[in-house]
């Protein structure tokens, strides 16, 4: 028997990192020593209060049943909690908020939720790549909104064609962004909840790094401008603030019928999250501010070692001001993919080419900072012998 699989299935972008997969393998099986930089994931583990906080939680029989696929109202109202103290944004834990399996299960299911197929969402360009695959499985139309560095890698909304403004019923966007780094002014934010307005399109803003900032930069909120709360909801998550991307915890919130509309699509496919994940969720977010300095310092000393290395040898590229993600333009003479190769052959580090984040990402690589300050070290001297070789 033949097995095929759908069309929607079918129908995702190519997978862009099999040479890349298999440059690292085989340098992994020369015996090099890899800086791996390719990977979104913090290296540091979950702070101990917030374990200690599950292994009790864990204990408790009523945490061994079928949760509510909204989520306990405690871990809501400790959102709430948190979202009035960091962003002066006032919500409904009721109405207003649920609780996801992670930020990427939220993002993925909610143009099912939401958009009829046909209907297009209008999603960034490079971008996190569960928009598109959301979008496709929902027999939806992606449109993309290229992120150039002239615009400060934000979309430029008066590029999107009138017509197709006319089609669009959502938009995705992510500040401060993956993969570019970059971030957003609330001024931007305002424009864009005009451009909602004006064309009925629901804004769905993933601020999953609002918490990994540099030089006291404060990222705010989509909710917090006049306006997003009756246009859009925003999706975040534990997973990177509390170094917790194994314990899939994170949550929506905005306007109420559409946070609505996810939960009742959800309550369809899952039984929500472990409630002694949520009860730990609760511990971290009432103490998310000594975790959120620490972070943001261990951080911040990488980013500086590796984008002070790399910019004194010549590279183009700029100190992110949030998120742990840097974007190198590459070398004269290189595409993402060709640097990318050189790294992992001439210096045995691993990072990412840009357009594997979509087209307008060719031309960049990005490098996480998830590797310790001696690693990075490493690899900046590495990265600078390989590129005085060519020179
Ligand atoms: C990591 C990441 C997520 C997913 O977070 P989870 O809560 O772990 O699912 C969502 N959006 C962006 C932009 C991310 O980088």
């Amino acid at each position: 028997m033949d097995i095929r699989v759908s069309n929607r299935l079918a129908q995702l972008p190519p997978y862009l990192f099999v040479e890349i997969d298999r440059k690292k393998r085989e340098a992994i099986a020369r015996g090099v020593d890899i800086i791996n930089l390719g990977i979104g994931d913090p290296d540091r583990p979950t702070p101990s209060f917030i374990i200690e906080a599950l292994k009790s939680a864990a204990e408790k029989p009523s945490n061994h049943r079928y949760p509510e696929s909204e989520g306990l109202l405690s871990f809501r109202e400790a959102v709430a909690e948190w979202y009035k103290n960091r962003f002066g944004v006032g919500l409904d834990p009721r109405k207003e908020i649920i609780s996801l399996i992670g930020a990427k299960e939220g993002i993925g299911h909610l143009p099912l939720a939401l958009v009829n197929p046909g209907e297009v969402v209008l999603i960034p360009d490079p971008a996190y790549p569960v928009y598109q695959a959301g979008t496709i499985f929902a027999g939806a139309q992606p449109f993309f909104m290229p992120l150039l560095r002239e615009n400060g890698f934000l979309p430029d909304l008066d590029a999107i064609p009138s017509d197709v403004a006319a089609r669009a019923r959502l938009m995705f966007l992510n500040y401060p962004n993956n993969p570019t780094g970059a971030v957003a002014s609330r001024e931007y934010f305002q424009k864009v909840v005009e451009f909602a307005l004006r064309h009925n399109i629901i804004v769905a803003h993933d601020n999953t790094y609002s918490e990994i900032t540099y030089d006291g930069y404060q990222p705010t909120s989509f909710l917090s401008v006049e306006g997003a709360r009756e246009v859009g909801i925003e999706f975040h998550s534990l997973s990177k603030t509390f170094n917790m991307t194994g314990w899939r915890i994170g949550f929506v919130a905005g306007r109420a019928e559409v946070v609505d509309a996810l939960r009742s699509l959800k309550s369809n496919l899952d039984s929500g999250a472990f409630q002694a994940v949520q009860d730990a969720g609760v511990v971290a977010l009432a103490n998310a501010a000594a975790v959120v300095q620490e972070n943001s310092k261990v951080y911040q000393e990488r980013r500086d070692i590796l984008v002070g290395g790399l910019r004194k040898m010549g590279l183009d590229v700029e100190f992110p001001r949030a998120t742990f993600y840097v974007w190198p333009a590459v070398p004269s003479g290189h595409t993402s993919a060709s640097f990318v190769s050189s790294l992992i052959e001439q210096a045995g580090v691993v990072c990412t080419p840009g357009n594997g984040f979509g087209r307008s990402g060719e031309g960049y690589v990005r490098m996480a900072l998830t590797e310790s300050a001696d690693r990075l070290r490493e690899a900046v001297e590495r990265i600078g012998n390989m590129l005085s070789c060519v020179a």
